[in-house]
């Protein structure tokens, strides 16, 4: 049986979601990136499809020019590929959001934490860029 959440990948340059292939907040220009908020740590210029908040949108388009981006408000559920996802606000800045998606019978939240504040989880691959997994994944229905 497969680890919980193994269908994503911490990568040094950001989370891989295998199931939409989608990256979440990567640090290298993708063909699809999912962006949390408007930090520059998180939102880079680049990518070939963001989707974002519209108020992260405006943020990377002031810095970065025009985005290929697809708006989603907060609370809005979205299919890509395998995975469900949907944008639930984060509390850190205008637009901010942590990203939520369920694949399979299992759930994973991505926030944004400084990875000094959370407990040490060792199962938990965490990505360098400081986004974490939490809390750790869940079943949504039974295998
Ligand atoms: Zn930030």
């Amino acid at each position: 049986m497969a680890r919980l959440g193994s269908w994503i990948e911490s990568h040094p340059e950001g989370i891989y979601v295998r199931p939409a292939d989608a990256w979440i907040d990567p640090s290298q220009p993708k063909a699809r990136a999912w962006v949390t908020h408007g930090h520059g740590d998180h939102a880079r210029g680049g990518h070939g499809a963001v989707l974002a908040t519209s108020a992260t949108l405006a943020i990377m388009e002031t810095r970065y020019g025009p985005q290929s981006g697809q708006a989603i408000a907060y609370d809005e559920p979205l299919q890509v590929g395998e995975v469900s996802v949907r944008f639930v606000p984060a509390g850190h800045v205008l637009g901010s959001a942590q990203i939520v998606m369920e694949h399979k019978g299992e759930r994973v939240v991505v926030c944004h934490l400084p990875t000094a504040l959370l407990p040490s989880q060792p199962n938990w691959p965490m990505s360098k860029s400081f986004s974490c997994w939490t809390p750790a994944p869940v079943r949504t229905r039974p295998r």
